[in-house]
């Protein structure tokens, strides 16, 4: 296949084209590289042993997306591109409604233009908001609590009025749950731009003497050791998840969601404390307030991804931490 991502040269974009590239498919990115380096392609291209395309635009000019996607002769689209910070959504909502909903409405009108109908979808678990019952399944009521959780919903909406007017689409809208690790070689993984919010980074920059230790946002939760849980997914399980989504898609019409997630959960002390077995680091670390926001707790029901599309995660926690430290590692060097 002939494949084009959005916003491929981010954080799971990368992981994403290294493996689908690696599986012989022809990777086309797409990037405005606002949240992401130029210096990611080689490395992709080094994963997977070939050239990979690139073009530099935003996901909101039509007539650019709509030139590649014809050029290219692109037979379906991951749309990966997006502004993700939670907090900051809310400080900028339309920011995030003109480059998260508008985006993805441009992406879909320059798909007709060219008459591609098969699309895969980044969405999030924070669709789901507050928990009615745990794990989420799909049929989970949703609630987001935040500007960029509605722009995600949003854009599943409109992608489902979308199937609903046209049958001939074929989508999936994937729920991440949080996706953390990096690619085995080391090579490529999580590196964005400024301060980071989420767990795994902010580690990465302690390691790395950015920040001087790692806030643990409260240890008064009601979980086996105080401190909140999350279903952590591999990243590069989660680019497998891609793969198999656009196979499925090939032989089934409609729009479809599925959660990507491990079906478990593991506390901030799990994670660090097997991130310093695998690093031989110590972290340094306090217990501060909570953060604003924060569910002690959420994962997923991964049962329909692995019943429909015949995926689940292989990776385990100590898989995450051998990779992620790889990367900081590397990382620190460079
Ligand atoms: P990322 O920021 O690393 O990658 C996003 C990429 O999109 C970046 O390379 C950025 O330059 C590009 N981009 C942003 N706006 C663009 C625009 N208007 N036009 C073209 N390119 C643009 O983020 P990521 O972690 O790789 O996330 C990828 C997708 O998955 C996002 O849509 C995000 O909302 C979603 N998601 C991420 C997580 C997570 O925790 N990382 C969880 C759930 C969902
Ligand atoms: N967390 C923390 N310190 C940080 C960042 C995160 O203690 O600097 C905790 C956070 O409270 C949550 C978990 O780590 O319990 C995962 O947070 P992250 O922001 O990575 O994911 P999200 O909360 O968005 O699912």
């Amino acid at each position: 296949m002939n494949i084009l991502l959005t916003g491929g040269m981010g954080y799971i974009g990368s992981h994403t084209a290294a493996l689908l590239a690696s599986a012989g498919h022809r990777v086309h990115i797409y990037d405005n590289l606002c949240n992401s380096n130029i210096g990611t392609l080689d490395r992709i291209q080094k994963i997977a042993s070939q050239v990979i395309g690139f073009t530099e635009g935003d996901v909101r000019d039509t007539e650019k997306l709509t030139k590649v996607l014809r050029d290219e002769k692109i037979d379906a689209v991951i749309h990966l591109s997006g502004l993700k910070a939670v907090g900051e959504s809310s400080q900028k909502p339309i920011e995030y409604y003109a480059n998260n909903v508008q985006g993805s409405i441009s992406l879909i009108q320059a798909m007709q233009a060219v008459g591609i109908n098969t699309l895969v979808f980044s969405s999030s678990a924070t669709v789901y908001g507050d928990p009615v019952y745990l794990p989420y399944d799909e049929d989970h009521p949703t609630n987001p609590t935040n500007p960029y959780g509605r722009n995600k919903l949003q854009v599943e909406e409109i992608l489902r009025d979308l199937s609903a007017s046209d049958s001939s689409w074929r989508i999936g809208c994937l729920r991440y749950f949080n996706p953390v690790g990096a690619h085995e070689t080391g090579l490529i993984g999580e590196d964005p731009n400024g301060i980071p919010n989420n767990l795994m980074p902010v580690i990465g920059q302690v390691v790395n003497g950015k920040l001087p230790l790692l806030n643990i946002f409260g240890d008064d939760y009601e979980t086996h050791d105080g401190t909140g849980k999350r279903d952590y997914i591999h990243v590069m399980d989660l680019a497998e998840g891609h793969l198999a989504t656009l196979i499925w898609l090939q032989s089934n019409l409609g729009c479809h969601t599925f959660n990507l997630g491990t079906g478990s959960s593991y506390s901030v002390l799990d994670l660090l404390n097997r991130f310093e077995e695998a690093s031989g680091q110590k972290i340094p670390r306090q217990v501060v307030e909570r953060r604003p926001g924060d569910l002690p707790e959420y994962y997923a029901k991964a049962d329909k991804a692995e019943k429909v599309l015949g995926w689940k995660t292989k990776k385990t926690l100590s898989d995450i931490c051998n990779s992620s430290w790889l990367w900081i590692k590397n990382s620190k060097k460079s």
